[in-house]
């Protein structure tokens, strides 16, 4: 990966001074984890402390970026059964193994992809409606997340089938007969990423997460984006401080 790193300055500039945004949005009850909202995790448990005290959390606002490079990352999903849960913080849907992307020459294979309303990265303090978090991991335990920005549009297959099998209630997972998913049906064709490392958005906030945002979002229908609204409400963490950390956007 060729890296072009900004003037010092402005790096300087960029690490000294975190993203601020005052959040507006009323969490809902089950993301408030019994009414602590997200701000105050770090003290709902000792293994959370690193929610409020780590220095490399998820999410953050993507203009922020530091460096510019493209990054080489090859997507290898496979068409397989539909296995959704309505999890109450979030809307799973679960895959078999046998798909993957390869991010700079590390293998991460895919586990799930889940959903948060509106998206946790911001653009330059734009947030989409939806965002799809498909959640991998190295043979080695590291994980990796791919993030797929939707904004209001045609509305989207794959998420249809989604919609479709997932109970309004908190359930476990359940595979629906007969339907199939294809998880190349909720990526862009452009594969150009934002790259960094950061945290779990939920506790325990672990670090040490490979971060990969889809540069352009593709569509979700608005009734779509209401389902989703309507199952989870707002489950999106506020932004994070850059802090001294390199973020790399696309060139
Ligand atoms: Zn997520």
């Amino acid at each position: 990966m060729k890296i072009r790193y900004f003037s010092g300055a402005l790096l300087a500039a960029v690490v000294a001074t975190g993203p601020v945004l005052a959040e507006h949005h009323s969490k809902s009850k089950a993301y408030d984890y019994g009414d602590r909202g997200p701000e105050l995790w770090g003290q709902l448990h000792g293994d959370y402390a690193i929610c409020e005290k780590g220095d490399m959390q998820t999410p953050i606002d993507l203009a922020y970026a530091n460096a510019k490079g493209n990054v080489a990352l090859s997507v290898d999903y496979k068409t397989g059964p539909l296995t959704v849960s309505n999890k109450g913080l979030t809307v799973q849907a679960d895959f078999a193994a046998g798909s993957s992307i390869n991010s700079a020459g590390t293998q991460f294979n895919l586990i799930q992809i889940h959903f948060h309303t509106p998206s946790e990265h911001a653009i330059s303090g734009k947030r989409y409606p939806l965002v799809g978090h498909f959640v991998h991991a190295t043979e080695g335990g590291k994980l990796g997340v791919l993030g797929v920005m939707f904004e209001e549009g045609a509305a989207n297959a794959e998420l249809a089938k989604i919609l479709a099998a997932t109970p309004s209630s908190k359930s476990g997972p359940a595979t629906v007969a007969g339907q199939m998913i294809d998880p190349n049906g909720m990526l862009p064709a452009d594969r150009s990423i934002y790259r960094y490392m950061g945290s779990l958005t939920t506790p325990p906030c672990s670090e040490g997460v490979n971060w990969h945002v889809l540069s352009n979002p593709i569509t979700a229908s608005k009734a779509q984006i209401e389902q989703f609204e309507a199952l989870m409400g707002d489950n999106s963490r506020p932004l994070r401080a850059v802090n001294n950390r390199l973020v790399v956007a696309p060139e």
